[in-house]
């Protein structure tokens, strides 16, 4: 059983072994029976799992990723509206292909692109041996100037205003001369905002289905060709980072995150091994191996490696970046003297326990024994029982908002 705090507003969703479903709003300190503990929990998040939306399948999902669950309003309501054809669909939706996967057969060629590394994978294992759709991990403003035909999107209005802009704007710039796009946003996420921003950048927009909040608008190809630089510069404590639109904390430092680095300051030593597991911008990262230390940088949203990557070079440092869904992307044998993580525990704007829970049990698998791991959370998160078992856990720093657990292995 597992205490878990619930904010104000917001969805907890629990998965356990008993994979129960938990969505409530609460207010106060709540205790949910339907977590019975975990046996592997890294295991248990890495498994793929076959899912049969409307009678179709295997249209597979896993923990941690975005993407499709059947019920979607967003997508069905594209589905339903949106009369998709011709000859090459860019599915953008950030759903693991789940519009590609309901329009398999009608198109010459498919593509899935995705920012999120457990999006992927998904991607990859349902489209397997499909000649027609090839699944890239891109962003949209990396996307080749007028050569794309139709385009479905769901912006990605939890990521902020300048991320959507600059989705928009990319989405504007790849289409080919009569290319389509399908957008879909809700009027809770700034729909009717940003259908004035579509209007201001397309030549021809419709808006096809308002329903249940959700608004589905077709754009037509127009002439905006001018290159898109997303990138943000900002200085935090003197030192030069960039960010893309969208990555956690772009353009400031997180307070969580600048209470881990007074713990971790202490740390590095040259050459001690340390792993970033969720990496955003890369302020840790960068810290950490500015001070003489060897770093491993693990993100699963591809905006947060480039990111990262980018910040290294500006400060002259080497990073060894990985796009990586928790320690995919990290061999068994690679092991490290400390973890540092601020671990997220929002997916879209839902609370979701899983993910902390697998960053925990990847610093397990990673740590060498005796070695170290520093966690930044929100002082409400019950982090604490997880690392029960390790070595010797202690509370390190703390303010109102946020807690740093230092816990040996
Ligand atoms: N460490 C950065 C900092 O302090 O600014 C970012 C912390 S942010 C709270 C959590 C990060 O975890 C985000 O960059 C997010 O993209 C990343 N993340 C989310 N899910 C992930 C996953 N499955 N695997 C790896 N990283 C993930």
């Amino acid at each position: 059983m597992l205490e878990i705090i619930g904010f104000e507003g917001t969805t907890v969703i629990v998965d356990g072994p008993s994979r129960e479903f938990c969505s409530t709003h609460y207010s106060s300190l709540i205790t949910l029976s339907c977590y019975t503990g975990r046996v592997n929990a890294l295991d248990d998040y890495h498994a793929l799992h076959p899912t049969s939306p409307f009678g179709r399948g295997p249209f597979f999902v896993k923990q941690g990723m975005l993407g499709y669950r059947e019920g979607d309003r967003a997508v069905e309501l594209l589905l339903r509206k949106a009369d998709l054809g011709g000859r090459c669909l860019l599915d953008a939706t950030g759903t693991a292909g789940a519009v590609a996967f309901f329009c398999r057969g009608s198109f010459e060629r498919t593509t899935v692109l995705e920012t999120s590394q457990a999006s992927l994978r998904c991607a990859a294992r349902t489209f397997v041996g499909d000649p027609k759709v090839s699944i890239r991990a891109g962003t949209l403003w990396d996307l080749p100037a007028g050569q794309s035909e139709v385009v479905c999107v769901l912006p990605s209005t939890d990521k902020g205003s300048l991320r959507v802009q600059v989705e928009l704007a990319s989405v504007c710039r790849a289409l080919a001369r009569g290319g389509e796009a399908f957008l879909v946003m809700h009027k809770d996420q700034g729909a009717k905002r940003y259908q004035k921003a579509v209007e201001a950048l397309f030549d021809d927009v419709e808006v096809l289905a308002k329903e249940g909040g959700w608004r589905l608008l077709r754009a037509r190809a127009c002439s905006f060709d001018t290159g898109i630089d997303p990138w943000l510069p900002f200085t935090v404590d003197g030192l030069p980072f960039q960010s893309l639109p969208g990555v956690f904390s772009a353009g400031k430092l997180d307070p969580g995150s600048a209470l881990l680095w007074q713990v971790a300051r202490g740390i590095p030593t040259l050459g001690t091994r340390v792993l970033d597991l969720g990496c955003g911008y890369g302020f840790l990262a960068v810290r950490v191996a500015l001070e003489g230390a060897l770093v491993t940088a693990l993100d699963d949203d591809l905006a947060a490696v480039c990111s990262t990557q980018r910040s290294a070079k500006l400060n002259r440092v080497h990073l060894e970046v990985r796009h990586s869904d928790v320690d995919a992307a990290l061999g068994t044998e690679e092991l490290f003297d400390a973890v540092v993580m601020n671990p997220p525990f929002h997916l879209g704007k839902k609370v979701r326990l899983e993910l902390p829970q697998a960053f925990i049990a990847a610093a397990e698998k990673h740590l060498r024994p005796g070695g170290e791991l520093l966690l930044v959370a929100n002082r409400a998160l019950p982090y604490e029982r997880i690392l029960d078992s390790w070595s010797s856990m202690e509370l390190a720093a703390d303010t109102p908002a946020f807690k740093v657990l230092r816990a040996v292995k």
